[in-house]
């Protein structure tokens, strides 16, 4: 009912599993009544989700909003969807995003355009743009997302929710379609740090048998146990005033991000009003140098674009989706089918990623890529010498107007700054809302954690919450 209600305007969803969403709240109810031990331990019972449409759930069609997908239905369920219903989250739809997550809008989507629910006339940010607002209108308590360079953390910022992307490897990418293998990253969104939290410890989990790179150097920590801490020490403080919960924690602000060309002085003062209310909560604040951020940026779309022209080179018409008929060979077919099938960004993404690895211009673009990507882990080490967390906003701008995507062009992809460096080094990252601009969109600011050290992003950002 809230889904028919609240996304005629928002149009978050692609599709909606009504049915089966009851259906499966009916075995919960008969199994709770009958006391079934194994289904009241769950974590997740009975709480509604919604799932980004590049993430395959058996016998649903999932798209990744391509036209070149129409009619795909997986027969199997992504390790993160199957993680989430073996946790006793109930899957409600499928939700927007940009063509095979190429954007930062979810206006490359194929089929419909979503809204940012504080305010419709603003994009909610992408590409798992139907997942921040799914949640951010209420219809669900949860989405999953995916982020291959901040494509949870910004629609987090822009509609005003959290959003994780945990560190490369923490969560199988079965059954993902894949944008960019050695960046793509599942995650969760939600309204709150203890929300996005919990369902990230039921989808994460190393995946021998079908990702090698989900692994598990590190596990998780018990959430529950980190936040009740948290509690404890705000409500112990000296003479009954609010304790100091973030007391040893050495938070690096990242200079370059508050002064970088093109950030917005609003979204500015708002990341470092969110570095002083950490201090407060007894974090040691210290400025650390992020440098050549706008060449991670240039690095991250090389490298991006060159692994999803391999990637995409599987969209033939023969094993998936939609296929052109009537053509005279097999050949025509193909040629056909892909560009009929695939959008003009993507289309433009395959042609930039193949020029970048054809010989004669590898070694300067996509290996120059590498070497670049190589360096931020120096980078990433020296700011880390001094710090436990980095902070610096999501995004240099709040929520850009409809249309602005289209109309800015390739100018656009610079405003991934802050997010891709965290994907280029498979960092964990969350954004959390920090505040609103004179317009009253939503601000968001970003916690870049060390490899496998999920729990103090978790832990900041609940305290700050
Ligand atoms: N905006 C970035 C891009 O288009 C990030 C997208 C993503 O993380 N999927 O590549």
């Amino acid at each position: 009912d809230r889904i028919a209600a609240a996304d005629g305007k928002v149009a978050a969803y692609l599709s909606v599993q009504g049915e089966a969403a009851l259906e499966a709240a009916r075995v919960i109810d008969n199994a709770v009544a009958a006391g079934d031990a194994a289904t009241l331990a769950k974590p997740l019972l009975g709480l509604p989700v919604a799932v980004k449409d590049n993430l395959c759930t058996q016998g649903v069609p999932t798209t990744a909003a391509s036209k070149i997908l129409e009619g795909y239905v997986p027969s199997y369920d992504a390790t993160a969807v199957r993680k989430l219903r073996e946790a006793g989250a109930i899957i409600v739809g499928k939700v927007n995003m940009d063509e095979f997550a190429m954007g930062s809008t979810t206006e490359t989507s194929a089929y419909k355009v979503t809204r940012n629910p504080r305010n419709l006339g603003h994009a909610p940010g992408g590409s798992s743009g139907g997942s921040a607002a799914a949640v951010a209108s209420g219809t669900v308590l949860g989405a999953l997302g995916t982020d291959t360079g901040g494509s949870i953390r910004q629609p987090a910022a822009w509609c005003g929710v959290v959003g994780i992307k945990p560190t490369y490897g923490r969560v199988s990418r079965s059954g993902l379609i894949a944008y960019a293998s050695s960046l793509d990253c599942v995650g969760p969104i939600a309204t709150c740090v203890a929300d996005a939290a919990a369902l990230l410890a039921a989808i994460a989990g190393p995946d021998a048998a079908s990702d090698a790179t989900a692994a598990e150097p590190a596990p998780l920590p018990d959430f529950g146990a980190v936040l009740r801490g948290v509690d404890a020490a705000l409500e112990g403080g000296a003479g009954g005033g609010r304790g100091r919960p973030l007391e040893g924690l050495r938070v690096g602000l990242i200079s370059e991000a508050l002064t970088a060309g093109g950030v917005a002085p609003e979204v500015a003062a708002a990341a470092r009003a969110a570095a002083d209310a950490l201090a407060a909560l007894g974090a040691r604040i210290a400025d650390v140098s992020l440098p050549r951020l706008p060449q991670q940026c240039a690095a991250y779309y090389v490298n991006a674009l060159s692994e999803a022209s391999a990637n995409l080179a599987r969209f033939d018409g023969v094993r998936y989706g939609a296929r052109a008929r009537d053509a005279a060979s097999a050949r025509a077919s193909l040629l056909r089918t892909r560009h009929d099938g695939f959008g003009a960004e993507v289309r433009q993404r395959i042609l930039l990623g193949t020029f970048s690895l054809s010989a004669g211009y590898a070694d300067a673009y996509y290996a120059r890529a590498q070497a670049v990507r190589a360096g931020l882990r120096t980078d990433f080490a020296r700011a880390f010498a001094g710090a436990d967390v980095l902070l610096c906003p999501t995004a240099p701008t709040t929520a850009y107007r409809l249309g602005d995507f289209e109309a800015k062009g390739v100018a656009s992809y610079a405003d991934d700054l802050f997010t891709v460096p965290a994907s280029l080094a498979g960092l964990p990252a969350l954004s959390l809302p920090c505040g609103v601009d004179a317009a009253g969109l939503p601000i968001g600011v970003q916690l870049i954690g060390g490899a496998w050290q999920e729990e103090a992003l978790v832990r900041a950002a609940y305290a700050y919450e």
